[in-house]
């Protein structure tokens, strides 16, 4: 056993908890009103903090303060913080470009990769499933096919043209260890929000009628989350309106 015989959790009066604590009930504030404009019964979206440069202490406050899942998109930061803090309890989310040789670390902690974009990546993802599995007995992999939204920059901000969806989806459905979740997006730069998670929630429905299980829509950051509760998201990513700016590293 290496746990120190007294763990000193966050001390719950310090300012950055009570900072963080505030926040996130800002952002609570925001999806149940967004929730009951849009009209929605469902039960609310999951909330992800993405949590990404920021030090692996303010994700321990977040624990302490009731959160359980968080997302990170770079796999060297990700695998150490949860290294770190391997005793809160967190699912771990990969939101971020996945380099097909990082998939064999990615699958060690995450629960799920939201940025699915590729062939080779499955097959990459599908390898490195069966060795933690074989090794560990870990769950399957969740897996979300990213969908670019942009017209015309296929390159612009990463994910997989809506034509291609259905050959990833089936892909990923057939490969052991991996669990189709559903699609994710990031709204292109510049585009009105609404009207591109509108297009997602139409490549979503598409998509649920071949794979009646992958109904998941991954949107909504923290400028866009109104819209994408309006348009069925089923998670939320959320960074900056609940850490705060990011620190300028790398
Ligand atoms: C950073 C990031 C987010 C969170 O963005 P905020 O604007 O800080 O809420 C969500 N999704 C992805 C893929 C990200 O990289």
């Amino acid at each position: 056993m290496t746990e120190p015989l007294n763990p000193s959790p966050v001390d719950p009066a310090d300012t950055r908890t009570a900072e963080l604590a505030g926040r996130l009930a800002v952002v609570g504030n925001r999806i149940q009103a967004a929730m009951s404009s849009a009209g929605k019964q469902a039960a609310a979206p999951r909330l992800i903090v993405i949590t990404k440069f920021h030090p692996a202490a303010d994700i321990r406050r977040l624990a302490d303060l009731g959160v359980r899942d968080v997302g990170e998109n770079r796999d060297q930061e990700a695998a150490a913080k949860a290294v770190e803090l391997a005793d809160c309890g967190l699912t771990w989310h990969f939101v971020g470009q996945v380099q097909t040789k990082k998939a064999k670390s990615v699958a060690r902690y995450a629960a799920a990769v939201h940025s699915v974009d590729r062939p080779q990546l499955v097959d990459a993802l599908a390898k490195a499933i069966a060795v933690e599995q074989a090794g560990s007995g870990r769950a399957d992999l969740e897996c979300f096919i990213q969908v670019g939204l942009d017209e015309d920059a296929a390159e612009g901000r990463g994910g997989a043209a809506p034509a291609v969806v259905p050959h990833l989806a089936d892909q990923v459905a057939a490969a052991a260890g991996l669990r189709l979740a559903g699609v994710m997006a990031v709204a292109p730069l510049g585009v009105d929000p609404e009207a591109a998670f509108e297009k997602l929630a139409r490549v979503s429905a598409e998509l649920v009628a071949q794979h009646p299980d992958a109904g998941a829509i991954s949107a909504g950051m923290s400028q866009d989350l109104e819209a994408a509760i309006k348009f069925g998201a089923t998670h939320l990513r959320i960074g900056s309106d609940i850490l705060g700016t990011r620190p300028a590293l790398g």
